[in-house]
């Protein structure tokens, strides 16, 4: 079952479905009843909005189904209730399901633990989205966040979202968060490590949402296979750190 599947990305999902093997046996939009479709399918897969995925997901939990979730931009509560289910469930919850950001996670993961808080290394986040993007930063700047605030002990108080005024000079142990929206971008970031003389650049550009389409097909395809848990795209791929 795809929630979400009059959206750009649920779209992509069902143009790839039948080479990946896979049949779209529901297409849930916004209206439409998932109670009455859930049990046909092997698997749900939900890319819709944020207030949409925690009923969805509920839902999928009580008929005992595995679930990728795609959509970004839920509450802290949300998440937290969210996640919760997995104790039940197989749940695959993926910011980004395309194998490059993955190895891109990976790869600053590397990087933050060579160019730890001892370092001279300033670590700054930017992404850029199309201007249809409705949330801010995106799901996988706040995953490239978490890896680096994890790495330097910083919690969320120590991101600076933007930068504005008299800021002061950069403290030491801060992360930089900036988002840019415009055009038609599907998705690029940028993981920055900015030293003195010397600067190391991560950048994964997406162009065609189709990446993320793919991701999911064989995220949900591996979840079926698994005992109940919270999973990310790398356990998917295998990438561990
Ligand atoms: P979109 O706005 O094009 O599509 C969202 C769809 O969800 C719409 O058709 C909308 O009508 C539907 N919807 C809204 N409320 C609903 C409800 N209650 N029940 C069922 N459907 C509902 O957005 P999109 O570009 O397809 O992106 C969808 C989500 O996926 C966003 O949160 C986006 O950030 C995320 N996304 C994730 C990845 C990833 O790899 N994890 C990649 C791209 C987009």
């Amino acid at each position: 079952m795809l929630n979400g599947a009059r959206g750009r990305m649920g779209r992509a999902i069902a143009s790839i479905a039948e080479e990946k093997d896979c049949q779209i046996v529901a297409g849930i939009d916004l209206g439409d009843d998932p109670a009455a479709v859930i049990d046909e399918c092997d698997v749900v897969i939900d890319f819709s909005l944020q207030e949409a995925t925690l009923p969805v997901a509920r839902l999928t939990a009580e008929r005992g189904k595995p679930i990728v979730i795609g959509t970004t931009g839920q509450s802290v509560e949300d998440r937290d209730a969210i996640t919760a289910l997995s104790s039940l469930i197989p749940m695959v919850w993926a910011g980004n399901f395309s194998t490059g950001v993955n190895l891109l996670f990976y790869l600053t993961q590397k990087a933050a633990e060579v160019l730890d808080a001892e370092s001279d290394f300033d670590p700054e986040v930017i992404e850029m989205h199309h201007r249809h993007k409705k949330d801010a930063p995106s799901g996988t700047a706040e995953r490239l966040l978490e890896i680096l605030k994890e790495s330097r002990s910083l919690g969320d108080a120590d991101v600076a979202h933007g930068r504005q005024g008299i800021t002061g000079e950069r403290p030491a142990a801060q992360i930089g968060s900036h988002s840019l929206r415009g055009g038609d971008v599907v998705g690029d970031h940028l993981v920055m490590f900015a030293g003195s003389g010397e600067r190391l650049e991560l950048t994964h550009r997406a162009t065609d949402r189709v990446i993320f389409a793919s991701g999911a097909l064989r995220a949900a395809k591996w979840a079926v296979t698994q005992p109940a848990g919270l999973y990310s795209m790398q356990d998917v791929l295998g990438l561990t750190a």
